[in-house]
């Protein structure tokens, strides 16, 4: 992150409290915030059992609506609570040194969600952001919208990772964990370029994983 894109982020920061949203599950307005006090308290807080993976909540309830919302605004909406709530999941890693966030990609270099998401939250936790450690190469079907048979073979050897990688301890980041072969193809992609261990970081997994 340059000095301009570090004084945007303290910018936006600062300016975030002054303007006014609905709930994202109530519709209630409220100042600075995506979720009302209320909803606020409507979370779901994910278990994390295996030691390679975390996210903060289940995707339902008051997480899900700020995520359908924030597809529906875009920009910026809603950015600094998932962002904190990436952090939340992050102390699931505590004591683990990671060399790299690295954001799952957009086929083409787009700057998807994941993006924007990886990028704060390596600023606010200090991580180096290397995104092009890791490269979509080819266009694959969207996970939902085909059959769960498709599902399985539609992102074999869809990513890349390239030599940046070898020896890494990478933190790769994504909005939301579902089936997990997305995750999976990524590390996958990293290991076979010699990263040394890849854990995988989201805000929110499938509420079927419960
Ligand atoms: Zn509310």
């Amino acid at each position: 992150m340059n000095g301009i894109e570090k004084l945007f982020y303290r910018f936006r920061k600062a300016g975030s409290g002054l303007f006014t949203y609905d709930c994202a599950l109530c519709g209630k307005p409220v100042r600075g915030k995506c979720l009302c006090e209320n909803c606020g308290k409507n979370l779901f807080p994910a278990r994390n059992e295996e030691s390679g993976k975390a996210a903060a909540y289940y995707y339902e309830g008051a997480p899900k609506a700020v995520v359908l919302k924030r597809k529906f605004y875009g920009g910026e909406y809603c950015m600094d609570a998932l962002v904190d709530w990436l952090t939340e999941a992050y102390s699931h890693f505590d004591g683990i040194k990671f060399d790299f966030a690295v954001p799952v990609p957009a086929f083409g270099g787009g700057k998807n969600f994941a993006y924007k998401l990886a990028k704060e939250f390596s600023l606010l936790e200090d991580i180096p952001f290397e995104p092009s450690v890791l490269r979509k190469i080819r266009k694959t079907n969207k996970q939902h919208k085909i059959s769960m048979a498709e599902r399985k073979t539609n992102l074999i050897d869809a990513f890349e990772a390239d030599e940046k990688a070898k020896g890494k301890t990478i933190l790769l980041i994504d909005d939301i964990i579902t089936t997990g072969s997305t995750a999976y193809e990524c590390s996958k992609a990293l290991i076979k370029s010699g990263a040394a261990r890849v854990c995988v970081l989201t805000v929110l997994k499938s509420a079927y994983d419960k």
